[in-house]
This record gives C-alpha cells, sequence and structure tokens, in this order.
C-alpha cells in the first residue's frame, strides 16, 4: 500500500488546467522531492494533496484511504511552508502547541509531544522565548516542530529553506534528512527548486517543467540518465555540456560527429536503435571530461579558469564552440594554454535534436 496515492489528476484554475491527469504513488517512508523552475506546478502538486485546493478530476488517497474531499486537518498529514508563519504574541512552545490545544489534546500529551520534538530539533533551550528573539534558522526550526507534533505520518514541505542564508540553508537540509532518518516510517513530499536539496534530500525526485512530469527517477538515475534535455540541463551545477551533432553509420559502429569533434559511440547504450544522419544533442557533464596529452577532441585553447577550491572548472574552446571541463583542484592551467579533451563515452547522453529525448 503507498503511503500517498496520486490517481490520474488533474487540477483547473478556471480554465488552466494543470496536470492532465497526473499519477504518482508515494511508498511509506520515502522521501520524495518535487523539483522544477518557478510555475512548473511543485505547489499546485503539493496543496492537492495537502487539500488546501481542490482536483477538478481524480482522486488522492493517503494511508490507503480516499482523501479527496477531506479537510486537511483530517488528511493525517504535516505542513511546513516557506513562510514560517509562527504567532509572533506566543512563546514557542506556545506555537508548537497550538494546535493540538485546539484540537484538545490532554496536557501530560501535549508537553510529552512539545518536548520531544523540542529536543529532536535541538531547541529546547528556546521553547520560552517568542519569535522575533528567534533568528530566521531557528524560526525554522520551530515550524518544523509545529508541525512534528502533530504525529503525522506524512510531512509535506513547501520550500522550508528559501528564506535562510546559504549556510543555514545547508545546516537546516542536513537536519531535515537527520529528521527523516530517525522519524523512520515518516513519509515526505518535499518541494523545491534547487537542484541541490533535491539531489541530497530524495530517495526519489519528481521533476516538472510546465506541469507536465518529465522524469521520476533516483536522484542517481537523473543525474545519471536524464530522460531529456530538460532534465539534462536543469540538474547538476555547473551544467551539463551540450554538443550539437548527427550520427554517423560506419562498419566500426555508430560515430557522434560535430564538426572536427568525433566520437565512437560503440558502448553507448540506445534506447532506440540510431538512424545514420539523424541529428542529436550530445551531452557530457563537466566532471567527465578530462584534460590529457592526447584526448579525444584536439585542438583546444584555455579560456577561463575557475579555481573551487576542491575542483577547478576550466573553460575553453575550439572551433566548433566553448565546453566546461570539471577536474581537479590543484590542476594549474592558463587563459590561452592549448589542451586535449578527453571524453569518457561510457558517461555521456544522447538525446535528439528535434524532440530532446534520450536516444
Ligand atoms: P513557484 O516555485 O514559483 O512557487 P510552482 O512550481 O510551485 O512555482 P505553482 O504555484 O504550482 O508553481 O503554479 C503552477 C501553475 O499554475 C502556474 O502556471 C501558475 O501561474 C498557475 N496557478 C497557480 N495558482 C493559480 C491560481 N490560484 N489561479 C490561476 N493560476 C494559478
Amino acid at each position: 500500500m503507498s503511503a500517498v496515492s496520486v490517481r490520474d489528476v488533474t487540477v483547473a484554475f478556471e480554465a488552466f488546467r494543470v496536470f492532465d491527469g497526473l499519477s504518482l504513488d508515494i511508498e511509506e517512508g520515502e522521501f520524495i522531492v518535487l523539483l522544477g523552475p518557478s510555475g512548473c506546478g511543485k505547489s499546485t502538486l503539493l496543496n492537492a494533496i495537502a487539500g488546501l485546493l481542490d482536483v477538478a478530476s481524480g482522486q488522492i488517497w493517503i494511508g490507503g484511504k480516499n482523501v479527496t474531499w477531506e479537510e486537511p486537518k483530517d488528511r493525517g498529514i504535516a505542513m511546513v511552508f516557506q513562510s514560517y508563519a509562527l504567532y509572533p504574541r506566543m512563546s514557542v512552545r506556545e506555537n508548537m502547541s497550538f494546535g493540538l490545544r485546539m484540537a484538545k489534546t490532554p496536557k501530560p500529551e501535549i508537553e510529552r509531544r512539545v518536548n520531544q520534538a523540542a529536543e529532536l530539533l535541538q531547541i529546547t533551550h528556546l521553547l520560552d522565548r517568542r519569535p522575533d528573539q528567534l533568528s530566521g534558522g531557528q524560526r525554522q526550526r520551530v515550524a518544523i516542530g509545529r508541525a512534528l507534533v502533530r504525529d503525522a505520518a506524512v510531512f509535506l514541505f513547501d520550500e522550508p529553506l528559501s528564506n535562510l542564508d546559504a549556510k543555514l540553508r545547508n545546516e537546516l537540509r542536513v537536519e531535515i534528512k537527520r529528521l527523516h532518518a530517525r522519524l523512520g516510517k515518516t513519509t515526505m513530499v518535499y518541494v523545491t527548486h534547487d537542484q541541490i536539496e533535491a539531489m541530497t534530500l530524495a530517495d526519489r525526485i519528481v521533476v516538472l517543467k510546465e506541469q507536465k512530469v518529465q522524469q521520476i527517477g533516483s536522484p542517481d538515475e537523473i543525474y545519471r540518465r536524464p530522460a531529456n534535455l530538460f532534465v539534462a540541463g536543469f540538474v547538476g551545477s555547473p551544467q551539463m555540456n551540450f554538443v550539437k551533432g548527427r550520427i554517423e553509420g560506419s562498419g566500426a559502429g555508430p560515430e557522434f560527429v560535430s564538426g572536427k569533434r568525433r566520437l565512437s559511440l560503440a558502448g553507448y547504450q540506445f534506447t532506440d536503435a540510431p538512424q545514420p544522419g539523424r541529428e542529436v544533442v550530445l551531452g557530457v557533464r563537466p566532471e567527465h571530461l578530462d584534460i590529457l596529452e592526447a584526448g579525444t577532441w584536439p585542438d583546444f585553447k584555455v579560456d577561463i579558469v575557475e579555481p573551487m577550491g576542491a575542483d577547478t572548472v576550466i573553460w575553453c574552446s575550439d572551433g566548433e564552440g566553448s565546453i566546461q571541463v570539471r577536474t581537479s583542484g590543484s590542476k594549474r592551467t592558463a587563459r590561452g594554454e592549448a589542451l586535449s579533451v578527453g571524453v569518457d563515452p561510457a558517461q555521456i547522453s544522447l538525446f535528439a535534436a528535434d524532440s530532446g529525448d534520450r536516444l
């Protein structure tokens, strides 16, 4: 039985239809990230699961129950938003216990749950403060704590870290991952446009673009076998290199050709048999390129060197265009230097130039 089952769901804002029959099954204990650029429909999907908006057709099941027409409070979910939405005049303790007090939960039970959540989030020492006496990161911990006391089986997060600075975001990201591990069977559905959050937190990522699912898979699958050009470009930093070219057939097997650049595709696992002459885009991540004495693609020149500590990103170009190579941080090169690029054919992706789909 799935923890959350989205069945053939369509949401409509008047004439504008979002998700024409979207289906998604989320397993118990799974950490699912909904990833995509602004407007792709992440929040709409989360809100449909939460019951904050009605579906035009289809069903939402949570914990084996059809909750399509249930109120949010009756769905067995807890939600954490980007804006912490804490009550300013209440203490942290009162903020965290508010929902339970409204639900007339017995006092000792409230105390037990609040103390337990506070301990888990390391905010016990803040319980008597008001929100204005907290930092942004502490406020977001309280907001998570307020969700945690509900003892829900499913947690829904809508960009919970977007308002925090980079360092705090990294800290709380690890905290959320730890929380998920400690809670064991709690299912989490997490919305973000940040591909690093998605890669580091998710068991599975749902990549969305323009209200359509582009790919569902583990971070590894999404990174290594992107289903199309959009997914390939959206995930990974620095971005995947894209090289336009075509497939040429020969006795020795198919080859990728782009001007003077050539690459044997003998080892490439095509999902679709290649047709010679087909226009394609070759995708290769900067870390799958190498700088060699005599690489696959010679005649490059260094344009820009970006030292990043652990790595160095080298922007270089030949007569055909520019590519980025990610190499060791100790690599020393200078602008204008000549180099030769090694391509690992086992690590490339090929996409159809017209549809953008993986070949
Ligand atoms: P963001 O990261 O900017 O929050 P998102 O991926 O969460 O974006 P949604 O907020 O789910 O995107 O919006 C999906 C689409 O639905 C967008 O095109 C948006 O303009 C549209 N939309 C959302 N809410 C409404 C509404 N109440 N009325 C009309 N259209 C809406």
